[in-house]
């Protein structure tokens, strides 16, 4: 049993590590790809699980964006991405709107906001040189 729970907490703590170790937006399969680097035995359904028990804790944030794989990203916070079109490269967009634009659809509906959500889609600087 103790070891079992050490064994889920070493490998939620690679899977963050792994997470805050890049800005590309990862797949979980990539992520499945660079934690079997460092344990071999894990499985793709673990790396699935724990992903979603790190975004339902909050220490994370899942990406879905309806194209049959989710991405994840270590910065929980409300921020916005844009999605090359060309590469699938995901940038986060610095625009600090949030409150901005929840605060204009409540005045307008006279709703509560809680959040939302706003994608950008199109080519990036380098794909548009080639
Ligand atoms: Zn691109
Ligand atoms: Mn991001």
């Amino acid at each position: 049993m103790k070891n079992s729970t050490m064994r889920m907490t070493e490998q939620r703590a690679l899977i963050l590590k792994i997470l805050r170790s890049t800005k590309s937006h990862p797949t979980a399969d990539w992520i499945y790809q660079e934690a079997r680097k460092s344990l071999p035995n894990i499985s793709l359904g673990t790396v699935y699980r724990n992903l979603r028990l790190l975004s339902a804790s909050g220490e994370i944030m899942e990406l879905d964006y309806g194209s049959g794989y989710s991405r994840f990203d270590s910065n929980p916070e409300n921020h916005y991405h844009f999605l090359c079109q060309e590469c699938g490269r995901m940038f986060d967009i610095d625009l600090k709107l949030f409150a901005d634009l929840n605060d204009l659809v409540e005045k307008t509906l006279g709703a509560q906001v809680k959040e939302h959500r706003l994608e950008f889609y199109g080519i990036c600087r380098e794909c548009q040189k080639h």
